[in-house]
C-alpha cells in the first residue's frame, strides 16, 4: 500500500541533501510532490524531470524560503497548479559555523532568517488554505543541535531550537481545526551539509552515536512519510529524533 497515494506535498530545498530523499521517497509512496531550489537550477530541473518519468505530478520552483513575498506567491503557485497542498515539508536550511568570539552578524543573521524565518514564512502562507480544509500535516526540519547546543553552532542551534517553540505553538494554535505540526530533529546525516565537516569532527560525532553509522536521507524521508501520512492522525507538537540514539 502507498501511503501518500492522493496527497500533495509541497518540500522546501530538495535539489540536494535531505531534502532530495523526502521528495524521492515521497513520490514513490504515490505523492504529488511541489519542491523548491534556490542556488542549483539545473540539479532542480533535473529532479523534476527525473520524478515526473514515475507517472507522478511533479514540479520544481526557483523560490527563497527566507523571502516572506515569495513564500506567498510559491503557495498560491503550487494551490494554482496542484488543487491543494496536504503536506509542508520545511527542510531548506544552511550552517554557517564559527566560534561565537568569531561569529559575525552576517552569519547571525543568514542563519536565523534562512532557517528560522523561512519556517514562518511557508507555515503563515500555507495555514489559510489548510485551515478551510481542516486538514494539514507541517513537518519542520530541525536538528538535534538544536536540542542539545554544540560549539561553534550558536546561530545553527538558536535556529533549530527556535522551530521547535515555533513547531509547538503552532500544534496547540491549528490543532482544533485537524492541521497538525510536527519536527523531525536528524541527528549527523550524510549530506553536502555534512561533508563540509574535518576528520576529526566526523569522529567526534561518529563515536556518539550508538547504532555506529551515519544517517542516510533516506532514514529522515521514512519519519517524514509517517508524519504526513495517516498513521499519525493523533500526533502533533513532537519532535521525532532520528539519530541512531545520539540524544536519549
Ligand atoms: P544541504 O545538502 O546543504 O541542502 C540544503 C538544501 O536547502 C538545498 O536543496 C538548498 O537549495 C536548499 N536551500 C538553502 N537555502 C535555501 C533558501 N533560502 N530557499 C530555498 N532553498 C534553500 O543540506 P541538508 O544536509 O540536506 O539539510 C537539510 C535540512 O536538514 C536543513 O534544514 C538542515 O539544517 C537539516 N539537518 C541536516 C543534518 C545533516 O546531518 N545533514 C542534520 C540535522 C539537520 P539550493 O542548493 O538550490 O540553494
Amino acid at each position: 500500500m502507498k501511503l501518500l497515494e492522493g496527497k500533495v506535498a509541497l518540500i522546501t530545498g530538495a535539489s540536494r541533501g535531505i531534502g532530495n530523499s523526502i521528495a524521492r521517497e515521497f513520490v514513490q509512496q504515490g505523492a504529488q510532490v511541489a519542491f523548491t531550489f534556490l542556488s542549483s537550477v539545473e540539479k532542480g530541473q533535473a529532479l523534476e524531470k527525473e520524478l515526473s518519468e514515475a507517472g507522478n505530478k511533479v514540479k520544481g520552483y526557483r523560490s527563497d524560503a527566507s523571502d516572506f513575498e515569495a513564500a506567498q506567491q510559491l503557495i498560491n503557485d503550487v494551490i494554482t497548479d496542484f488543487g491543494k497542498i496536504d503536506i509542508v515539508i520545511n527542510n531548506a536550511g544552511i550552517t554557517r559555523d564559527n566560534l561565537l568570539m568569531r561569529m559575525s552578524e552576517q552569519d547571525w543573521d543568514d542563519v536565523l532568517r534562512i532557517n528560522l524565518k523561512s519556517i514562518f514564512n511557508l507555515t503563515k502562507a500555507v495555514t489559510r488554505p489548510m485551515l478551510k480544509a481542516r486538514a494539514g500535516s507541517i513537518i519542520n526540519i530541525t536538528s538535534v543541535v538544536g536540542l542539545m547546543g554544540n560549539a561553534g553552532q550558536a546561530n545553527y542551534a538558536a535556529s533549530k531550537a527556535g522551530i521547535l517553540g515555533f513547531t509547538k505553538s503552532v500544534a496547540k494554535e491549528l490543532g482544533s481545526r485537524g492541521v497538525r505540526c510536527n519536527a523531525v530533529a536528524p541527528g549527523f546525516i550524510e549530506t553536502e551539509m555534512t561533508g563540509e565537516l574535518n576528520e576529526d569532527q566526523l569522529k567526534d560525532w561518529l563515536s556518539n552515536i550508538p547504532l555506529k553509522r551515519a544517517g542516510k536521507g533516506t532514514d529522515i524521508a521514512n519519519a517524514c512519510v509517517f508524519l504526513a501520512s495517516d498513521l499519525s492522525t493523533y500526533v502533533t507538537g513532537q519532535t521525532l529524533t532520528v539519530d541512531g540514539g545520539m540524544v536519549m
